[in-house]
């Protein structure tokens, strides 16, 4: 048994522990990265028509990693003609089992080269590798494993009813999530029969280009998927483009806008996955240093670029100041940094633009009148970095408390009732997500039914499951991904 030493009750209390961390990088040279990297069409690597390429830098140091291909009108056609040709030619009439097959070998070969990718997402997009490693790269390769299972099944997922793929289907992804919402959005589609035309961001084009590599090693048939890389621009051509039998975006509301109105009387089906303000409730019986967890995954995790980010802290009012407190310190303990160090919690700002549109925003609250908190934070000198911040002192009216910031800020507020955070959580034009924090499993419920949310997580926040769906409502779009009901969007049933 150990000893314990007894301590004089008047001798001062040990300091604290200061922790020095040695860096942790992980290898960068896991990935070989190609000078220039042109279009996915119909399995093989073609250069674009336009002859004009783009520089992809990495957000944490600035430098130019590679060039890829902007993707302009011809090109798009050309991707949707090998698409329609992959489909009309083998794909759609493929036994079930056989596309499944497909299916299991992307995912296991996601798994092999996980680290790879894992790496290339940190560097090509900022994210900290802690979360590469561990939350994009498996998600991504559960996807497929889910869907994987679907291909052969899906009679049974839709009891008398006669599925049939759609078609060619488009697809248009944001930069946050860059290798899972490829993955949310190609598992599903290839599973039902379809074929499909992607669009990865302008800003984080790394692992889709891999991606492409990973289907040449499955052998997947040419054309089954490809790869167009642009700008919005490019992402505009696909949308117009005739040939295209659905289309699914990811993004900001402002541009599912537009594409509704695009699409709107052609014969193309649609599902929006678009932004949010979720609202984390806290409530009085909450274990509180679970919830600062909480607090602390839904707004800081992926530097806040999470359209279901818990970017408004709803607190009980007789926890507060507790709260308050524990959070601050936490938020001092946060590692701002090199994405490729394994110690980084917080990693670099996506894009400069991005990293302006945080600043604009985090001013307007200085100037509405809230306050602001920033632990102390030495932030490296290249790269778009933000420190944590959190606002207190926060109206609902205030544009903080309105606007998507999509970076590492937290604003919070305060209710007295369970009616009274109800009220102020759907105060909002979104509808995405949302969490509760409390012991009482019938509040849970409670809350449940009355939060306009498409997805409620109680007790934990930002867990993402292959199985379980996700979707908004109202401004935060209609369709949902994962699950039995991410399969809907790809199918035509009779
Ligand atoms: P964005 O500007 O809407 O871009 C999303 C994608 O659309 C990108 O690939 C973009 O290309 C492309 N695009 C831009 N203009 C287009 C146009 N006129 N026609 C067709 N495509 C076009 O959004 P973002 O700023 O990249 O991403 C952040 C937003 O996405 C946030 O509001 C966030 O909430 C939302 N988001 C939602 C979810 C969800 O699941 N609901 C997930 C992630 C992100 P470029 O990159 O080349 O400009
Ligand atoms: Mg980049």
């Amino acid at each position: 048994m150990a000893q314990v030493e007894k301590r004089e009750s008047s001798a001062p209390a040990p300091a604290p522990l200061e922790w020095e961390y040695a860096p942790a990088p992980e290898a960068r040279d896991v990935v070989q990265l190609e000078e220039r990297y042109g279009l996915f069409v119909g399995g093989e690597i073609v250069q674009p028509q336009t002859g004009e390429w783009f520089a992809s830098i990495s957000p944490s140091t600035e430098e130019t990693l590679f060039e890829v291909a902007l993707a302009g009108e011809a090109d798009v056609d050309g991707a949707v003609g090998a698409a329609r040709d992959a489909y009309e030619n083998g794909w759609s009439g493929l036994a079930p089992s056989e596309r499944a097959k497909y299916l299991f070998r992307i995912a296991r070969i996601l798994q092999e080269r996980s680290r790879e990718l894992a790496v290339a997402e940190s560097l090509d997009g900022g994210k900290p590798i802690r979360e590469s490693r561990d939350v994009d790269i498996p998600l991504a390769a559960a996807h497929f494993f889910y869907y994987a299972g679907w291909a052969d099944k899906l009679e049974y997922a839709f009891p008398n009813r006669t599925p049939e793929p759609l078609g060619v289907a488009a697809q248009i992804i944001p930069w946050n999530f860059p290798l899972l919402m490829l993955a949310w959005k190609i598992a599903p589609a290839l599973a039902c029969g379809n074929t499909v035309v992607l669009k990865p961001a302008e800003t984080t084009p790394l692992t889709a280009m891999i991606f492409a590599d990973v289907c040449r090693q499955a052998e997947l048939p040419p054309g089954v998927v490809n790869l167009v890389t642009g700008d919005g621009t490019t992402g505009a051509h696909l949308v117009r483009h005739d040939g295209i039998d659905k289309l699914a975006f990811t993004g900001s509301t402002e541009v599912g806008k537009l594409i509704m109105r695009e699409l709107a009387g052609r014969d193309v089906r649609l599902t929006l996955e678009l932004g949010g303000k979720a609202a984390n409730i806290v409530f009085d019986d909450a274990a509180l240093d679970q919830a600062v967890e909480g607090i602390v995954n839904g707004i800081y995790f992926n530097q806040g670029h999470v359209c279901c980010a818990g970017s408004r802290l709803l607190v009980q009012e007789s926890i507060y100041e507790p709260l308050l407190e524990k959070l601050k310190r936490r938020l001092s303990t946060l590692r701002v940094g090199d994405p490729l160090d394994k110690n980084t919690d917080v990693g670099a700002i996506n894009s400069k633009a991005q990293l302006e549109k945080i600043r604009e925003l985090v001013a307007s609250g200085e100037d509405e009148g809230a306050e602001i908190f920033q632990p102390e934070c030495e932030l490296p000198e290249r790269g778009y970095w933000f420190v944590p911040t959190l606002f207190t002192n926060v109206a609902q009216s205030y544009r903080i408390a309105q606007e998507e910031i999509f970076g590492p800020v937290l604003s919070v507020l305060t209710f007295r009732t369970p009616e009274e955070a109800i009220e102020k959580a759907n105060n909002t034009p979104y509808g995405l997500s949302a969490g509760v924090w409390t012991e009482k499993g019938s509040r849970i419920l409670w809350m449940v039914e009355r939060l306009r949310a498409g997805v409620v997580w109680a007790n934990t926040f930002n867990r993402f499951d292959p199985t379980s769906p996700f979707g908004g409502y109202r401004e935060s779009g209609f369709g949902r991904e994962g699950g039995r009901h991410g399969l809907e969007p790809y199918l035509r049933l009779e």
